[in-house]
């Protein structure tokens, strides 16, 4: 096991003191699994305000002292060591009301979810693995820890947390665990919706995203009611072989790792059965459902409380997903114009997952797209002015020309158009010539 050599301090100090410590939790998991752990949590029989006198030479903050957790600053790094604790009731589903502490390491593990996150490591003491927790993670799975029905009734995000490692680390769920989960699905609303979003988006950039949201469908529409009409949903429509929450589950598997391109693919047809209409043939129509499901994700996304900018991200990806691109210099500037470089590539990745979850025919647009991407690129690269703040010319520079008033703002709208049509070049000369031009013949 590789530990780097501020966490073996520590572990070293307390042991010197006459506290057991080691490490525990994901950090010991994904070492198993030969990964490089992010973060690396420590366990000790000290008390938290042993801990504290342990480290009376060094910056200790009291981060969660009801929760036995302080912070140990050294070398310029945060170390988070809790003491070994036993959870008592959990009344709404959500917190322990309170917490005891133990000099049991044994009592402390069994609180945590799962398995494979139950084991702990000490360089002097050796692996402690009291619920072969090694033995599942060879084998890939994940089992909760004692009952299952009681552990997701304590903490209803081990749900969440359940289907994110699968999605993440390709594991998969012992039956007893998946049928507890799905049968515990309603606690799910006791959870803060922040706190499922923080799984569901680490779940769906996982390898395994695809079969999780799969299996489990009934899991995400019980977070996302909206999805629900999606499941089994049959398109009658020659541009589709798959129902649609499988098209959607492909579409989700066929972009990039990008939560927020992922979370687009997730929604993107959310506003399909809204929206549905058929023709004569009988073949069906879904006049209007980009807009419709933009619409519902913003809805879905406020719930979550994310953040502003990934909330404009998501439901402009599904606002734009559905317009038939055209692999002209002149549609690209535009566009490019219109949304800048990013989200622009964005919105092609969207069209290419799509069109590779619909009929088998639709993929033969596929390489187009990729070669808008390739030639937005190049554009930008070429010649990024593609806002008025790129342009060689200002308001100021207008006003030169006329007093201040909404033809300001019109001329060098005009003036950008030209630039990003390429009909002029963004040189300040020939721009003041052109703004002159546009005023005078519009007067
Ligand atoms: P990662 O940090 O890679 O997301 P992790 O397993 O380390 O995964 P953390 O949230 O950092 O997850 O938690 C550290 C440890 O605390 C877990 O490994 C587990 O032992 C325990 N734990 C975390 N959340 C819960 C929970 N909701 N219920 C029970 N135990 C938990
Ligand atoms: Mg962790």
């Amino acid at each position: 096991m590789q530990i780097p050599q501020n966490i073996l301090y520590i572990l070293d100090r307390l042991e010197q003191a006459g506290y057991e410590a080691y490490i525990v939790g994901g950090c010991v998991r994904d070492s198993l699994m030969g990964a490089q752990p992010h973060d690396f949590d420590i366990t000790t029989s000290a008390l938290p305000e042993e801990t504290e006198r342990v480290f009376a030479d060094l910056r200790v903050i009291e981060t969660g002292l009801k929760h036995g957790t302080v912070t140990v600053l050294y070398e310029g790094e945060p170390i988070e060591i809790t003491t070994y604790r036993i959870d008592g009731e959990y009344a709404d589903g959500r917190h322990p009301d309170e917490v005891r502490f133990t000099r049991s390491l044994a009592e402390d593990v069994a609180r945590r979810d799962f398995t494979m996150n139950g084991i702990a490591y000490s360089p002097k003491r050796g692996l402690f693995d009291h619920f072969d927790g090694a033995e599942d993670i060879r084998r890939g799975i994940i089992r909760c820890i004692g009952d299952p029905d009681k552990r997701f009734g304590e903490d209803a995000l081990r749900i969440m947390r359940a289907l994110r490692f699968s999605s993440v680390l390709g594991f998969g769920i012992e039956q007893a665990t998946a049928d507890s989960l799905r049968r515990n699905k309603a606690l799910l609303h006791r959870v803060s919706a922040e706190r499922i979003f923080t799984e569901l988006s680490k779940l769906l950039c996982g390898r395994n995203a695809g079969a999780v949201l799969r299996e489990y469908a009934e899991i995400f529409a019980e977070i996302i009611p909206e999805l629900a009409p999606c499941i089994g949903y049959e398109q009658h429509s020659r541009y589709h072989a798959y129902p649609l929450y499988e098209h959607t589950v492909r579409a989700v598997e066929n972009c990039p790792p990008d939560v927020g391109i992922r979370l687009a693919m997730l929604f993107h047809d959310i506003g399909k059965p809204l929206t549905q209409s058929a023709d004569e043939s009988g073949e069906w129509h879904f006049y209007g459902h980009a807009e419709k499901s933009a619409e519902l994700a913003e809805e879905i996304m406020r719930r979550f409380k994310t953040s502003n900018a990934m909330r404009e991200k998501v439901c402009a990806i599904i606002r734009y997903h559905g317009f038939v691109p055209e692999k002209t210099e002149r549609f690209i500037r535009r566009r490019l114009a219109k949304h800048g470089a990013e989200l622009f590539r964005d919105i092609m990745l969207a069209h290419i997952a799509d069109d590779s979850a619909k009929a088998e025919f639709t993929k033969e647009r596929i390489p187009e797209w990729r070669e808008i991407i390739r030639m937005a690129e190049e554009i930008s690269q070429r010649q990024p002015c593609l806002s008025t703040k790129e342009l060689a010319v200002g308001g100021r520079d207008i006003m030169q020309l006329i007093p201040a008033s909404p033809r300001i703002g019109e001329t060098l709208k005009y003036l950008l158009d030209g630039v990003v049509d390429g009909r002029f070049e963004n040189r300040r000369d020939v721009l003041m010539k052109q703004a002159e031009l546009f005023l005078k013949i519009d007067k």
